[in-house]
């Protein structure tokens, strides 16, 4: 979370991607078990175009948990 914490809270989440500044569509929670307790959740934010290259990315490393809508992800307290 500590990325989303900057100086300016009413900023809008974007999304993670590189170089991709458009507004946060989903919340993409991992965890990597090796540096991670388990019931850790990092979160990235993805625009519509990145979720699926950024899942997959996760994927590959087997750290995604859920993807879920930008907004269930801020409600919930982690
Ligand atoms: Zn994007």
């Amino acid at each position: 979370m500590s990325e989303s914490a900057l100086s300016e809270p009413a900023e809008e989440p974007r999304c993670s991607a590189k170089g991709c500044r458009a507004p946060a569509v989903w919340a993409l929670r991992w965890n990597n078990p090796k540096i991670h307790p388990p019931e850790r959740r990092k979160i990235w934010l993805a625009c519509d175009r990145h979720r699926q290259s950024l899942s997959q990315f996760l994927g590959r490393r087997g750290f995604l948990r859920e993807v879920v809508p930008v907004e269930e992800a801020e409600q919930a307290p982690s």
